[in-house]
């Protein structure tokens, strides 16, 4: 078995979509990054990479290279799952919270889950996915970003 784990923090900016978990999330900001800045997704990613010992995903995916701009997230979470099964690992489980004052996420929150599991080829009782505000403490708590942190447990696939 291999756990690994991510955490990951974007800027909210007025003129940008909300995009978390791959579900466009109605909000009069978004987060601002060279992808889509999905963080839920990216501290996915992250936790995937880790769990692997493949580094993380800027190693992977950079923000300076071109191809990966306004890139929607779930397609690096789809590369990175893949290239972790190639290194002979499979998901356990993922358990992610996602930390943001506002909006209220319970609605989506099942839509997320399933975008995940759809794009890791799993099933969606892996994934699971929390929310939490921070009390209005922190630059979370005052509205300027969202952080996100996801834990992975892998199974080694022995032949
Ligand atoms: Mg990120």
């Amino acid at each position: 078995m291999r756990i690994g784990m991510g955490y990951d923090v974007h800027r909210l900016v007025s003129g940008r979509p909300l995009i978390l978990g791959g579900i466009t999330v109605p909000f009069d900001k978004g987060l601002l990054g060279h992808s889509d800045a999905d963080v839920l997704v990216h501290s996915a990613c992250d936790a995937l990479l880790g769990a692997a010992g493949m580094g993380d995903i800027g190693q992977h995916f950079p923000d300076t290279d071109p191809q990966y701009k306004d890139i929607y997230s779930m397609e690096l979470l789809k590369r990175s799952i893949q290239r972790v099964r190639e290194s002979g690992l499979e998901l356990c489980n993922m358990d992610a919270t996602l930390f943001a004052q506002a909006p209220k996420i319970a609605p989506y929150r099942d839509a997320m889950r399933q975008a995940i599991a759809a794009a890791m080829q799993v099933s969606v009782d892996r994934i699971n996915i929390k929310a939490t505000t921070t009390e209005g403490l922190g630059q979370v708590g005052a509205g300027e970003g969202m952080a996100a942190m996801c834990v992975v447990l892998m199974q080694c696939q022995t032949a």
